[in-house]
């Protein structure tokens, strides 16, 4: 049984004070129970903070992004190395903002996600079609192709630990969901991707989240689907009530 992951995506949102009182008002919120894991991934001026403030509450704490080398002369960015250092757990990597916004491809997605795993940090690995992609019927194309790119060279022992986030970019923050069914489908065939580069023991054991535009009012329905195990949230997460109401979910 994989255990659902509810990652909250703050993407560049919230100030210093506002991150604090959100992990207390949410931790307050979190019941005993253990039915899904909670990820918070806060803009880097809060990870050391909210790393320390989650000590002994059940949230882990992921960055956004990360560059891919160890240290270096790359003025502004932060390394694998310095995350683990600070205690940070996991990293989202390739975002379709990412993509989009800061040229992040397919090939500086694996590099990332090998330096990832070099360094002990858990990738989330994101992928999803564009509207257009989606229109052409290019859905299964796409996002096999991104998948297979960015786990190349990786080891089995590490893709099983692997995270995936099915985000198809037209249903992100823009209110629109995929259908559950339809989400199922492309998360089932990144599944069978995943047992042909691996195997189905693997493929069983990776965890495949659901993002974009998902609430607590759709977050049962995706959590009952067979190959969705979890969600990556941007905008429901920012408040610790619809927040908690999804870490809650399943
Ligand atoms: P959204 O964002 O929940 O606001 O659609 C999801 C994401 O970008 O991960």
């Amino acid at each position: 049984m994989r255990k659902p992951i509810i990652a909250g995506n703050w993407k560049m949102y919230k100030t210093m004070d506002e991150a604090v009182a959100f992990v207390e008002a949410l931790a307050g919120k979190l019941k005993e129970s253990d039915k899904t894991e909670t990820v918070i991934c806060p803009p880097a001026p809060y990870l050391a903070a909210l790393v320390e403030k989650s000590k002994g509450l059940p949230i882990r704490i992921a960055a956004q992004t990360m560059h891919e080398e160890t240290e270096g002369a790359f003025t502004g960015e932060i390394s694998p190395a310095m995350l683990k250092s600070i205690g940070v757990e996991l990293v989202v990597l390739g975002h379709s903002e990412r993509r989009q916004y800061y040229n992040e491809t397919d090939d500086s997605v694996n590099r990332k996600v090998k330096s990832a795993f070099e360094h002990q940090l858990t990738p989330i690995v994101c992928v999803g079609e564009t509207l257009e992609q989606r229109e052409n019927n290019a859905t299964s194309a796409i996002v096999s192709e991104q998948v297979k790119k960015a786990f190349a060279g990786v080891s089995e022992t590490d893709a099983a630990s692997a995270i995936v986030a099915y985000e198809p970019v037209w249903a992100i923050g823009t209110g629109r969901t995929a259908t559950a069914e339809d989400a199922n489908k492309v998360c089932g065939q990144i599944r069978e991707v995943l047992a042909e580069l691996y195997s189905d023991s693997v493929a069983q054991a990776i965890r495949i989240q659901y993002g974009g535009s998902v609430k607590p009012g759709n977050i049962e329905e995706l959590l009952s689907m067979s190959d969705i195990d979890g969600a990556l949230v941007g905008g429901a997460s920012l408040d610790p009530e619809s927040f908690a109401a999804l870490a809650e979910a399943g």
